[in-house]
């Protein structure tokens, strides 16, 4: 089974640390909300790390 990653915008933020760990794969948009540019763009330990250390738990993996 494939999995997705997920940002739950509703819950984000804005600070930046899913970016600053993991600056392929996250950015903030105009409103200064978490988008996914690429789930593929950097290792998945840092992708791990991101949804481990994010504040507020709106990142992570769902099954597609
Ligand atoms: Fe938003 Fe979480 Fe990234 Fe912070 S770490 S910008 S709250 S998704």
């Amino acid at each position: 089974m494939k999995r997705g990653l997920y940002v739950d915008q509703e819950k984000c933020i804005g600070c930046g640390l899913c970016v600053e760990i993991a600056p392929k794969v996250f950015t903030l948009n105009d409103e200064g909300v978490c988008e996914i540019i690429d789930p593929t763009g950097d290792e998945e330990s840092k992708i791990q790390e991101t949804i481990n250390e994010c504040p507020t738990e709106c990142i992570g993996w769902e099954d597609k």
